[in-house]
């Protein structure tokens, strides 16, 4: 198993892993009676009974020994598979979703990935760190127990790095936060705004991609996802969350998320310290929700062009009628 670069689009490929096509174990091996040994990375709460347990994924798409040791061949770029991959298991219990979880517990989840986030940054091979979540039995969950997942990589994925760019160029203009600009302007127009606890809001992005495609975002400045929160307001976004996922799948059987936050700036070494300088002011950390659009909806992409056939200002609006209870 190797990483390859794309000389075109910059992004890298995991190329090679065999193991991965083996069928889904049974039974389900995040279930804690079924559980295969292995070490545990951080059980939450850390006494009695666990409700989190984060532990290295059984098939691994990166290994954590050893060096990338970029190679070339020719005029192409590789480097070993390093970094980490870890599983999150959100609850023992195999039938509970996220959604259906109680803010106490959802909150729980949010810590152990601030905490596996902080703690990954600490190794100054790994440039980004992903949290990410497939839910739903189209949204190609490995499992269908309640999960997300942790890489480590010795790369920025390729979606991350446009938006780096991006925040750096709006902010080398403007001396603002492209994201902070975006939620004054949403919190002005009030159309695609679907609601918000305390300091966090949920928006339907102007240019969504899919049907329901929502955000979840601080109003106060921050560039860091994975900095510890005050109790009361780490509450405030686990109820948003609940309350949102509870909404989304009320129009969407399934859904993606995807935690956006920094890379890792400690890899402080001439150039790299040049190009993240103005990281803290121009980068803003936020959660990406995409729902899963059924096969024969009106969204769909070609040749990675967007086709949404829902405005988001329509999703908004329909979210925001939704019970967030239900
Ligand atoms: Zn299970
Ligand atoms: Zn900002
Ligand atoms: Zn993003």
């Amino acid at each position: 198993m190797e990483l390859r670069k794309d000389p075109i689009t910059r992004s890298w490929v995991v190329a090679g892993h065999p193991e991965r096509d083996k069928v889904r174990p049974d039974p389900c091996p995040l279930c804690p009676e079924n559980r295969i040994e292995t070490q545990t990375l951080l059980a939450l709460p850390p006494e009695g009974k666990w409700q989190v347990r984060v532990y290295p994924h059984f098939r691994p798409l990166y290994r954590i020994e050893g060096d990338p040791g970029r190679s070339a061949e020719g005029i192409y770029d590789r480097m070993a598979a390093v970094g980490a991959h870890e599983i999150v298991v959100e609850t023992p219990d195999h039938t509970r979703t996220l959604a259906q979880m109680s803010d106490e517990e959802i909150e729980r989840v949010l810590d152990a990935w601030v905490r596996r986030i902080a703690d990954l940054k600490r190794d100054a091979r790994f440039k980004y760190v992903t949290v990410f979540k497939n839910q739903g039995e189209q949204s190609g969950e490995e499992w269908p127990h309640a999960h997300s997942q942790i890489t480590a990589t010795t790369f920025v994925p390729r979606r991350i790095l446009y938006e780096l760019r991006s925040a750096r160029e709006w902010y080398r203009d403007r001396e603002r936060c492209v994201i902070c600009d975006i939620l004054r302007q949403e919190m002005r127009q009030a159309k695609r705004v679907v609601d918000n606890a305390g300091d966090y809001y949920a928006l339907c992005p102007y240019a969504s991609r899919v049907p329901y495609e929502i955000w979840l975002l601080p109003r106060t400045h921050n560039h860091q996802y994975e900095v510890p929160l005050a109790g009361e307001q780490r509450r405030n976004l686990a109820a948003l969350l609940g309350r949102t996922l509870r909404r989304l799948l009320q129009v969407a059987p399934g859904y993606h998320l995807v935690v956006h936050t920094a890379p890792n700036t400690q890899q402080t070494k001439g150039e790299l310290s040049e190009y993240w300088r103005t990281i803290a002011g121009d980068y803003h950390w936020h959660f990406e929700i995409l729902p899963i659009v059924e096969q024969r909806s009106k969204s769909y992409s070609i040749k990675e062009v967007y086709f949404n056939g829902t405005l988001p200002e329509q999703a908004a609006e329909r979210l925001r009628q939704l019970d967030p209870a239900k």
